[in-house]
Formats: C-alpha cells, structure tokens, sequence
C-alpha cells in the first residue's frame, strides 16, 4: 500500500527528468529476470551455478566496453558513477604510483567529484578549479596553463548534468598525455548518448553509470586504460581482478550490458528525436514565455538537455506548480535540491543567485512525445504567468520599465 501511495503520480505524468535517472528500458528487466531468479549462482563459483552468471557477467562487461571502443579487460564494474569518480581520483592521487599532489578539475563537476576533491584538500592535496566560460566550457589552454610538474591527475566531466554542455576532452586529453599526466573524464551523462572512443578521445580513466542510460541503479564501472595500476577503493575478494572486492552484482551487471547494446543499436535515432523535442520545447518557450534564457552552449550540448532560466520566478516554486499538474522536472542536480544554495553550475556560468534560482531543467528520452513536450509548454505558460503575476519583483520591474518609457 505505502509503495502504491509514493507512486500515485505515475499514471499520466510527463517524465522529463532523464538526467536524474531513467526508466529501464525495455528489455532489460528481461535480461537480468534470470539473475534474480533461478540463475542466483555466484559467478566466482567452481561449480555448476557459477557458469551462466560468469558468462553473463563477460558478456555484459563486452558490451559496455564496446560502446567506448574499449577492451573488455579495461572495465571494472562499480556500484555507479559516484564510486567510479571517488576511485579514480582517490587511488590515482593518493596511490603509490601518483604522480604528486596536485589535481586539476572543472568547477562544475559533479558533486561526486568535488566532494572526493575536499576530501583530498583535507589530506593535504592540492585542488586547481577551472573556470568555464558563458556557455559552460572549459578552454583547454586553461587547462595547460594550470599543469603542474605535480600534477597527477585531471579530471573534466564529459558533459555536464545540469546544463547539458559537452567539453573538448578530446584536446584535454591530449594536452594531459603531452605534459606525462592521466586525463580521468566523469561520462555519466554522456555514456550512450553521445560517441565516445577512448583512445581517439585520449581518455585514461572513464566514469559510467547504468541508470542514465535505461539500465538499474546501483552498478556502473571505471574504464581504466592497459598499463595503469589502481589500488582498491574497496578491499575484498579477487573479483574484477582483485582491485574492486564484493560479490557482483550479476543482475545490475547484465541489465547494464543489456542497456549498453540497446544503446549502441539506436543512440544516432534516439538522439535525434530527443534533440527535435528539446530544440521544440526551447524555442516555443523563449517565444513564447517573455525573459527566458537559455543555459549552456548552443550546440555544444547534450541532445535531451534543456537548462531555462525564468526571469522573477523562483524555480522551486515552479518545480512544485509543474509537479502538481503531473510534470516532472529538476532545477538542477538532485543532490542540490532540498538546499538553499543555488545550483554551483549556474553561479560558475556566470548567472546571479536569483537568475540561478529562476531555473529549470527539463531532459527528455527517447520515450517523449512532441504532444508532452506541447502539453509541458502550455502549463509553464500558465504557471509562469501566475507565478509571475504574485511576485513583487516583477512589479518592481513592470514599474520601472513603463517610468522609463515615459
Ligand atoms: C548521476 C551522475 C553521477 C552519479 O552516478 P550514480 O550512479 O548515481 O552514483 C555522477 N556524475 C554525473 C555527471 C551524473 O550525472
């Protein structure tokens, strides 16, 4: 009873909070069914059980390399994108074989990033942040400038889950590999939405996560490039060749596998639907909605996101609104609301607290229609223009304009 009371929303919502987590997509809940059934056995297993969970297990580890251009060996599987981003730079910088006590970041990392940092500067390393430009972009002559003979590691998300836009990582990569230091890249977002090659992308350490991209939450994986040598984030057994202990996840394994081939099969269609759907959405509201501003780069972006700032509106009261007429969207990372600070992302492009407060985020997936996205339209008209209507900032604004007019 008390599940079905959470899920009340569920019929004739408009989902479009995809960067947040997404649905299993279809098929993949088939693919794990066994796992989580007869097909209990434990792939580390001598005996019989073990076999069809190990199969599958490198089955699955096959097909979510294959999406990077990576090799199978390459990949050690996690419990999500935030382990994989805490390992990578915890065990480069503080592991045996680092480099020194530096580490070059992007300002507007992932929370799962910048909090592995403070823990770092609280050990005693040394964080540089980049500035990024209007448009969310960081300029990888920045990124030399700011290389270190210390320097053990740089990390720069692939594209950014607020505000969509998708950085130059293949030249950050290059510069790194010039100046002798690993190039780690946070694809969360990017994984299975845009082309990723980690050897043409010069990516040494690679972050992803299932539940981004239709798989389960709770697994992802660390690409770590041949040659490179990881200590453990977690101490255990000899699974993932002995540097990431615990008994795998062998559903949320193959269900990622399983997300990882659908997506490799239909990412060029699904990303073009996404992007007419988005691109319909941006500009039917910035046509429509007076004072609205589009966040992030123009093309430079992932092709589901949306970032909008609302002039004199407060996002969490716009969230709430659309929440009640049954749409769902964010105003910024997940981990962020339930705070009062604005969005870090926001400040770092440049925008003021309350034009940051102002804002939504709106991701679509594959599975929206241009009916929802229509129907989304309609109602933020309606909710703005209310909202708007009660608020003291936008009289203030209406009086100035027309004392200035004359
Ligand atoms: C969602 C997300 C993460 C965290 O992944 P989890 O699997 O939820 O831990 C990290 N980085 C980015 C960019 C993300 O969007």
């Amino acid at each position: 009873m008390l599940i079905s009371e959470g899920m009340e929303m569920t019929a004739g919502t408009i989902y479009l909070d995809n960067a947040s987590t997404t649905p299993l997509r279809k098929g993949v809940l088939d693919a794990m069914m066994p796992f989580l059934t007869e097909g209990y056995g434990n792939p580390a297993s001598i005996h019989p059980m073990g076999k069809a969970p190990r199969d599958a297990v490198a089955h699955a580890r096959e097909s979510v390399a294959s999406l990077i251009a990576a090799d199978p060996s390459e990949i050690y599987f996690t419990s999500g994108g935030s382990e994989s981003d805490s390992w990578a730079l915890k065990s480069v910088v503080l592991g045996p074989h680092s480099r020194g006590n530096h580490v070059i970041v992007s300002s507007i990392e992932h929370h799962a990033i910048l909090n592995t940092c403070s823990y770092l500067r609280s050990m005693g390393v040394d964080v540089t942040y980049l500035p990024v430009d209007k448009d969310g972009l960081i300029d990888p002559a920045v990124v030399e400038d700011s290389i270190r003979s210390d320097t053990a590691i740089i990390s720069v998300m692939t594209a950014n889950n607020e505000i969509g836009s998708i950085q130059p990582i293949q030249e950050i990569g290059k510069i790194a590999h010039e100046h002798g230091v690993l190039f780690h890249t946070d694809a969360v977002q990017a994984y299975g939405q845009i082309d990723l090659n980690v050897t043409r992308d010069n990516i040494d350490l690679l972050s992803a996560s299932a539940h981004k991209l239709g798989g389960p939450k709770g697994v992802g994986f660390l690409y770590v490039r041949k040659g490179i040598r990881l200590d453990p984030l977690i101490h255990g057994g000899e699974q993932e060749r002995g540097i990431r202990g615990g008994t795998t996840n062998v559903p949320g394994v193959v269900g990622f596998g399983k997300a990882a081939e659908l997506a490799s099969i239909s990412m060029r269609e699904n990303s073009e639907h996404e992007r007419m759907l988005r691109d319909h959405l941006v500009s039917r509201v910035l046509d429509e909605i007076p004072y609205t501003k589009l966040n992030g780069h123009p093309t430079s972006r992932l092709p589901g996101n949306a970032n909008i700032s609302f002039a004199f509106v407060e996002g969490e009261s716009l969230l709430m609104s659309m929440a009640m007429k049954g749409i769902c969207v964010s105003t910024g990372s997940a981990c962020a609301s339930g705070s009062l600070d604005p969005s870090h992302v926001l400040l770092a492009i440049g925008l003021d607290h309350a034009t940051a407060h102002g804002s939504l985020r709106f991701t679509v997936s594959s599975e929206n229609t241009m009916e929802e996205i229509d129907h989304t339209v309609e109602v933020l008209k309606e909710v703005v223009g209310r909202l708007r209507a009660m608020s003291p900032l936008y009289e203030d604004y209406l009086r100035n304009e027309v004392k200035e007019k004359g």
